[in-house]
């Protein structure tokens, strides 16, 4: 009876935890990010279904044009005050899909996802993408992505061609050897020089996958890369988890290609997933005293347990829903990311590590990834071969936690500058505009095609916004 009442006590105490997350609901004219920190007020929504609507819209439409996709940006990127805002979700539609070529052409509001379902039974898979599946293909171009991909690099390397509507409403198609000045300013332009409608994309094939897990100090892990995983064809996605707080040690995570037999028959996670375990162990680790600590001894070794097989596809397809809170209004989890040439790492490490540190940052995890150069996009953030340091942690979403926090990742940057490195954009537009010019040397060449293309400054958010200085007397207000 007493152990009876003690596990409803405590599944009650949870429940707010690990209930089902909430989105506020919010008035059709508000535009919002995952992170819900960025509430911006529209004029319209517009949900295109085809080309000629989006065309035309673009074309009548004087006043600001803003774009949004899965909405997974989080520092304004999908709209700006005022805007037509178009949402591109149901803009989703699987063109053409050639099992021979190994190609796929989509509307750019598809997600990967529905791109997965589309080819997983001709047991293909897409080439390059992020972590989750949840993404539109048209907002993770405008970043230009990247996943735990062994020796790929950033997601242009997939992409065969796209489709983009500009400022005038005009269609062009570009591509790595057709309007290549287009194809480089659209891929990574964060929506500012047009919408892109259609994208062709490069696929490889689904295989098996077998995971296993080394545990180093953080000293050795470029060498055991180096050694291990670079140029190895076989291992397939790559990833190394720096245990907070002392971010001394590593576990490298690998999923290399096998003829065994899959230990886990779905082919794609289930789309149904609750993730009540997830949300708790997030919790426990962000917001207990001796969280990190039972996260890193007791939750992690879990997790790792054992060397499981399993489907390339089904390892890519993972749910953001596994990392959202039931709640974001008093905190919130939210991500940065850093771009670091291989060969600086042990420089970039300790400088992290006393920023984090000295801010008392709560950090929930922070991941390794490598990415080889980027092939041409003008606000290329893989201006080299680079380590990526992907930092998940958790904030409080009041003002003065806002402030605190631009000081850190002001600092961040510095340290990733400091070895010539970069920072990632589609996060909190905490950067000043000189770091930004610093970590992007050829934002000056994309904000001049960007006057060309669109004189009157139609598209928006406020991460052009902020970094954007159009010519005076061609800007719409
Ligand atoms: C939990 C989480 C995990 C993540 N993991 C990764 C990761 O592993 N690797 C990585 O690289 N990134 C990662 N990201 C960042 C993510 O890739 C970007 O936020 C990406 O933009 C998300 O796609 P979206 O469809 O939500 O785009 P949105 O947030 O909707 O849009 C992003 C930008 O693209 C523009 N845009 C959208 N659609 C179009 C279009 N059709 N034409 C022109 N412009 C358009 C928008 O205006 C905006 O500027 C992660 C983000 C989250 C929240």
């Amino acid at each position: 009876m007493i152990l009876m009442a003690l596990l409803v006590t405590a599944s009650l105490s949870i429940w707010p935890v690990i209930r089902a997350p909430v989105e506020p609901a919010l008035s059709p004219l508000i535009v919002n990010d995952v992170s819900q920190l960025n509430p911006i007020p529209v004029s319209a929504v517009i949900t295109p279904t085809t080309t000629a609507e989006i065309a035309d819209a673009v074309r009548r439409h004087a006043g600001p044009i803003s774009i949004g996709g899965a909405r997974h940006s989080m520092g304004g990127q999908i709209a700006t005050e005022g805007a037509l805002h178009i949402d591109m979700r149901r803009f989703n539609r699987i063109l053409e899909f050639s099992p021979a070529n190994k190609t796929i052409t989509i509307q750019a509001g598809a997600t990967w996802r529905q791109i997965q379902e589309r080819i997983d039974p001709a047991n293909l898979s897409v080439t390059i993408m992020q972590s989750y599946a949840n993404f539109t293909v048209g907002g993770s171009l405008s970043v230009n992505g990247h996943g735990r991909y062994v020796g790929v690099g950033p997601l242009m390397r997939s992409v065969k061609s796209l489709k983009v509507v500009l400022a005038d409403g005009s269609i062009v198609e570009a591509s790595p050897i057709e309007q290549t000045e287009i194809f480089n300013g659209v891929i990574g332009g964060y929506g500012g020089l047009g919408v892109i409608t259609e994208a062709t994309l490069q696929l490889t094939d689904n295989v098996r996958v077998k995971r296993h897990t080394k545990i180093m100090p953080i000293t050795g892990y470029r060498q055991y890369f180096f050694d291990h995983i670079r140029g190895q064809t076989s291992a397939v996605f790559h990833s190394g988890n720096i245990f907070p707080v002392d971010y001394a040690v590593v576990r490298a995570v690998t999923f290399s290609r096998t003829d065994d037999p899959v230990t886990v028959e779905d082919r794609l996670i289930p789309a149904d997933q609750t993730y009540r375990l997830n949300r708790l162990a997030f919790w426990i680790e962000s917001e207990w005293p001796f969280g990190k600590l039972i996260q890193r001894r007791l939750v992690d070794p879990i997790y790792f347990d054992g060397e499981p097989v399993t489907w390339r596809n089904y390892e890519a397809s993972r749910d953001v829903a596994e990392l959202e809170p039931a709640s974001r209004t008093t905190s919130t989890y939210l991500l940065q990311e850093y771009f670091v040439p291989v060969e600086r790492f042990d420089d970039f490490v300790p400088q992290m590590r006393n920023v984090l540190r000295r801010s008392n940052v709560n950090v929930v995890n922070i991941s390794i990834r490598h990415a080889t150069q980027d092939p041409g996009s003008l606000l290329a953030w893989a201006r080299t071969e680079v380590f990526a340091f992907v930092i998940y942690y958790k904030q409080r979403t009041d003002g003065a936690a806002q402030k605190q926090v631009g000081v850190w990742t002001r600092d961040l940057i510095e340290a990733a500058l400091s070895v010539g490195g970069s920072y990632y954009l589609p996060y909190q537009l905490h950067a000043t505009e000189e770091q930004l010019r610093r970590a992007y040397p050829r934002a000056a060449e994309f904000f001049a095609l960007k006057q060309r293309l669109d004189p009157t400054n139609k598209f928006r958010n406020q991460l052009l916004d902020k970094y954007y200085r159009p010519a005076a007397a061609s800007v719409h207000q």
